[in-house]
C-alpha cells in the first residue's frame, strides 16, 4: 500500500521528487550563525484580558484558544507587504516561544524544559476578514495565515536569558506607542500554553508558538514603520509596503 512518508524516508529509498522539495523556513538566532528550523506555527488567541475585552470577548467566561499560521508566513525581509482583500490590517506584538522538545499531554511542571528560546513576533491580522469569519462562525485562516503575516525577530536561547515571566512588551507605529503591556499579564502563562496545546496536538522540535497580544491593536497603512520589542528578548522592526 502506498502511504505518505517523511522526506528523508522517501529520498533514502532512491525515489525522486516530482516537484522541487518545498523549503524549510529557518529563523535567525541573535549573535550566532546557527539557525532554527521551523516545523509548525501555533498561536494563542485572547491571552491578555485587556485585549480580549477590546475584541469583544469576556475573559472571565471564555479561556484563551488556539489557531495556526503557516511556517512560510514567518518569512520576512524587513518589509511587510500590505495583503490583498483587506482594508483593515492590524498589528499584534507577541512573545514567541520555540521548542526543542515536544510530546503529548506535557505536564505544566515539565513544559519549560521543551523551550529552546524566545523571540519577538508580529501576528498581522486582516481584522475585517476576521470579523466576517467570527460572525459566520467560520475558521480564521483568511484573517491570519496569509503571506508574510508573522515576522519574527532574531531568537535568543533560554540558556542565555532564562525564562522571562515579567518583561515589558511594546509596539510603536511611526514612533508613537500603540501597545504597552507586560508578559506577566498573560492569562495562560507559557508553561500552561504548552501543556494545553499538547493535549490537542503532538508538539515537536521546531514548533513555534505565538503567545498572544496585549491591548492596543490598531490598523497599519502603507509607509508605516512598526517597531516592537520585549525587554530582555529583543526588538523587531518592519515597514509596511
Ligand atoms: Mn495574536
Amino acid at each position: 500500500m502506498l502511504l505518505p512518508k517523511h522526506t528523508e524516508e522517501i529520498l533514502m529509498s532512491g525515489a525522486e521528487t516530482v516537484i522541487p522539495v518545498p523549503k524549510t523556513v529557518m529563523l535567525p538566532i541573535a549573535g550566532e550563525t546557527s539557525v532554527f528550523p521551523v516545523r509548525r506555527v501555533y498561536c494563542v488567541g485572547q491571552n491578555y484580558a485587556d485585549h480580549a475585552i477590546e475584541m469583544g470577548g469576556d475573559p472571565t467566561r471564555n479561556p484563551p484558544f488556539f489557531f495556526q499560521k503557516n511556517p512560510d508566513n514567518l518569512v520576512s525581509n524587513g518589509a511587510f507587504p500590505y495583503p490583498s482583500q483587506s482594508s483593515d490590517v492590524h498589528h499584534e506584538v507577541e512573545c514567541v516561544i520555540v521548542l526543542k522538545e515536544g510530546g503529548s499531554d506535557i505536564p505544566v511542571e515539565k513544559a519549560l524544559d521543551c523551550i529552546w528560546g524566545y523571540g519577538v513576533g508580529l501576528d498581522f491580522t486582516r481584522r475585517d476578514l476576521q470579523a466576517v469569519a467570527k460572525k459566520a462562525g467560520r475558521p480564521w485562516e483568511l484573517a491570519k495565515a496569509f503571506e508574510h503575516s508573522a515576522p519574527v525577530g532574531a531568537l535568543v536561547p533560554a540558556s542565555r536569558i532564562g525564562h522571562p515571566h515579567k518583561a515589558a512588551i511594546w509596539l510603536k507605529v511611526n514612533g508613537e506607542t500603540r501597545q504597552s503591556g507586560d508578559l506577566d499579564q498573560m492569562i495562560w502563562k507559557v508553561p500552561e500554553i504548552i501543556a494545553e496545546l499538547s493535549k490537542l496536538f503532538t508538539l515537536a522540535p521546531g514548533d513555534v508558538i505565538f503567545t498572544g497580544t496585549p491591548a492596543g491593536v490598531s490598523p497599519v497603512v502603507k509607509g508605516d514603520r512598526v517597531e516592537c520589542g520585549i525587554d530582555g528578548i529583543g526588538t523587531l522592526s518592519v515597514t509596511v509596503v
